[in-house]
């Protein structure tokens, strides 16, 4: 008698839904179950911070698949499941309602929560997160009541809900704890990019500032005690300092863990029979030839899929480039690439006719680390190419946006 083989995917993400799709794909004929812990089936989060916020996608916009999808493909969606125990050994996995379920292949995805903030005053009234479709319909309601906000932290969750604030109308305070938003992540020259848009939009940067303690009357929120001494009225707080990989089973179960779960290039963890894919998992990449993990969209959707295949035995490795997008305002940008432990030694800014287009490029010894297109499409394929070819770049052919790019 020949049993059908089990699969299970903890984690009702992005990831978990691209791996489910691709098991399918793939002609998996066994069972696919899947657990996630919200009560919705799996969604895109990017449109939290954006047109959702905003109220211009619709709740439906959101999914990664209709509501039919699973039953057609035969994937057992079980909402509100959370999982709270693995065991390999076993090779079971508990729920939080006691449930025990077998697997012979299991992958984990399951994201990331947002780091709390820790001062005196982060419990009141009018303090905010964004993870969940929830925390954005919570922020969006509060936007029609609020007139001031102090965003704390300006990586792109706080820049992004700057942006929705101000197109709410309310007064926005961005604290930034460096010199400029996104210093870490672009460098102090494509960073002034962002520090600009929001000024420009009527932002209140506050800079090399953190929030010392949240103020409040009736245990509402009143404002905020900055590290420089000054107080900030406000009757809103959103805080955008960072996630934090959920790797708690994994660990729990024994699995290395490392700044996440650790995998190698087709994604699998200190145990053959487990994989991990999406924001928690801290992968090999040959081509870097270090570990990295990444929070964004397209690697969520990438390691879903090479998740997938590697749980089917086959040699499925993502080589590319990171890839991540953001829009602000009128600007919409896409970034591709890793800058690694080496920095980068020199900036190219690629201008256009159009002062609101423009490609940055970071070089290191002449070879592309990254490229960021600003408002100009079709090209990220060209720069990924270009950051994985062995070539010397000539840089003034790079600057020089008559020069195609395809033709590099
Ligand atoms: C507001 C917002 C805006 C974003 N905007 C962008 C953007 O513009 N561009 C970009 O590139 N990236 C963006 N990102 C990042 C991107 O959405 C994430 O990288 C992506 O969602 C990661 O997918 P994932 O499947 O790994 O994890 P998640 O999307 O976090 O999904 C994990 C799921 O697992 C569930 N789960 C956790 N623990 C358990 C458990 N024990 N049992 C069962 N289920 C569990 C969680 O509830 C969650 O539903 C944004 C993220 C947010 C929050």
């Amino acid at each position: 008698m020949t049993t059908v083989p089990k699969f299970l995917i903890v984690g009702g993400g992005l990831a978990g839904a691209i791996a489910a799709q691709t098991l399918r794909e793939e002609g998996f004929d066994g069972r696919i179950t899947l657990l996630a812990a919200e009560r919705h089936r799996p969604y895109e989060r990017p449109p939290l911070s954006k047109d959702y916020l905003q109220g211009k996608a619709e709740r439906d916009s959101i999914f990664v698949h209709p509501e039919p999808w699973y039953a057609e493909h035969a994937v057992e969606l079980s909402l509100d499941s959370a999982v709270t125990a693995l065991d390999p050994a076993s090779r079971t996995v508990t729920t939080a309602t006691g449930a025990q379920l077998r697997y012979d292949k299991l992958l984990l995805a399951t994201g990331s929560k947002p780091r709390h903030l820790d001062v005196p005053g982060a419990d009141l009234d009018g303090v905010y997160y964004l993870r969940n479709v929830e925390d954005s319909d919570r922020l969006k309601i509060k936007f029609a009541e609020a007139k001031r906000v102090v965003i704390i932290g300006a990586g792109w969750i706080g820049l992004e809900t700057a942006a929705a604030a101000r197109a709410a109308g309310l007064d926005v305070t961005l604290l930034v704890s460096g010199d400029l938003p996104l210093q870490h992540v672009l460098g102090p020259e494509a960073a002034l990019i962002f520090d600009e848009l929001h000024r420009s939009h009527g932002v209140d940067l506050r800079y090399r500032t953190t929030a010392v303690e949240l103020t409040g009357r009736h245990g509402a929120v009143t404002g905020v005690m900055l590290s420089d001494g000054t107080r900030i009225d406000a009757d809103m707080i959103i805080v955008g300092v960072g996630v934090a990989p959920r790797t708690e089973l994994a660990a729990n179960a024994g699995l290395k863990i490392d700044n996440g779960i650790v995998v190698d290039e087709h994604l699998r963890t200190s145990d053959p029979d487990v994989f991990a894919a999406g924001d928690i998992a801290q992968t090999y990449s040959p081509r870097l030839g270090r570990h990295i993990r990444v929070e964004h969209w397209a690697n969520a959707r990438r390691q879903g899929a090479v998740a997938a295949k590697a749980m089917l035995d086959q040699d499925a490795v993502d080589v590319r480039p990171s890839y991540f997008f953001t829009d602000q305002y009128d600007l919409s940008m896409e970034y591709t690439g890793d800058i690694g432990p080496t920095g980068y030694d020199r900036v190219i800014f690629r201008r256009y006719a159009d002062s609101n287009q423009m490609i940055v490029f970071w070089l290191y010894e002449q070879r592309i680390q990254a490229g960021m297109n600003i408002n100009i499409w079709d090209v990220a394929d060209d720069i990924d190419r270009l950051i994985q070819s062995p070539r010397p770049i000539n840089a003034d052919d790079l600057g020089n946006p008559a020069i195609p790019l395809a033709t590099l």
